[in-house]
């Protein structure tokens, strides 16, 4: 595909003069802008748009709905993040959901710790699986592990079928909240994640940007310390290609067994899996501080 034109690449994003800039209500007002070497897919789903581009500096990219989800350069950040902050967060962690995630990243993270003997996921979009597969096999090596069993459907539908009591940790790896992800930051989703955890265990969703979506931050606590009561925390990271370099992540744990997120006491072992994709982003040190809040943030999510 000519990339010297404009090209639309679903919501209101689009490549003009070979620079992928990408718009949204959702961060009204400015646009990241990546520059684009090449076209490598463009489709469209029953849920949503797809592409993907090799651009410039950050590898390849996938976009839905002209959002980007994820680049081969960052991805490691929030990868790594979304999984290691609630698994390491318990001890021996056994049977692991994860909603969303259909490039694999997560189940590549999670695949590190040889406890875990059960690793549900449930992606709404067929396409994107296939087009990790094809596109970022780095990333969606994580579907080869053989603990691994992928449903295509909803997660919501798919949470509330979900025996009491199943799982250790939920991970909800989702896209922003238009579209079909839009259901993924509701109260009665968030009552079928607890449900479907055993005592003490947790929960980690993506949260946004404390920089663009302090309201819905807000809510999102709101809601979770109704129905959360072990513990209920805010953290985040930098992921340089999301919107406003950064991404949260709401953490929270049922009643039980006490959780005390910032203070992690897991183990991942490197040398039973993935020993030749060392960890490239989290660490100890990055955990505990990845709970430290800038002031405007903390007294919003404080008083929530
Ligand atoms: N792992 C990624 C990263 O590194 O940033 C990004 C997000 S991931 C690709 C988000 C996924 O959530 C998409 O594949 C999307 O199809 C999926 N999704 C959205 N709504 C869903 C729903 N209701 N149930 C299950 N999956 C959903």
């Amino acid at each position: 595909v000519e990339v010297e034109s404009a090209v639309n690449v679903g919501g209101n994003s689009s490549i003009i003069h070979g620079w992928f800039s990408e718009l949204s209500p959702m961060w009204p007002g400015e646009a990241h802008s990546l520059k684009v070497e090449k076209i490598l897919f463009q489709g469209k789903s029953k849920y949503q748009n797809l592409m993907v581009f090799e651009s410039s500096t950050y590898g390849k990219v996938l976009v839905l709905d002209g959002v980007i989800q994820l680049t081969e350069r960052d991805e490691c950040a929030y990868q790594e993040m979304i999984t290691h902050l609630p698994l390491c967060s318990i001890s021996n962690p056994k049977k692991v959901l994860v909603i969303g995630g259909g490039d694999g990243g997560v189940l590549r993270e999670i695949a590190r710790y040889s406890s875990i003997e059960q690793i549900d996921i449930c992606e709404i979009d067929e396409m994107v699986v296939d087009i990790s597969k094809k596109f970022f096999p780095k990333i969606s090596v994580g579907f080869e592990d053989p603990r691994v069993n992928l449903h295509i459907g909803d997660g919501v539908a798919f949470l509330k079928a979900v025996p009491i009591g199943t799982y250790d940790a939920v991970i909800v790896d989702s896209s922003d909240p238009i579209g079909p992800a839009q259901e993924l930051f509701e109260k009665p989703f968030f009552e079928s994640v607890a449900k479907a955890l055993r005592p003490g265990g947790v929960v980690c969703t993506q949260a946004e940007s404390i920089w663009l979506h302090m309201h819905i931050i807000e809510d999102i606590v709101t809601i979770c310390r109704q129905i959360f009561k072990g513990s209920v925390n805010y953290a985040w990271t930098t992921v340089p290609t999301y919107p406003s370099g950064i991404i949260g992540f709401m953490l929270c744990s049922t009643e039980g067994p006490v959780v005390d997120f910032k203070q992690p006491v897991g183990f991942i072992n490197e040398s039973t899996s993935n020993s030749d994709r060392p960890l490239k982003f989290y660490n100890k040190e990055i955990h505990q501080a990845s709970f430290c809040l800038p002031t405007f943030a903390r007294r919003v999510i404080d008083r929530a």
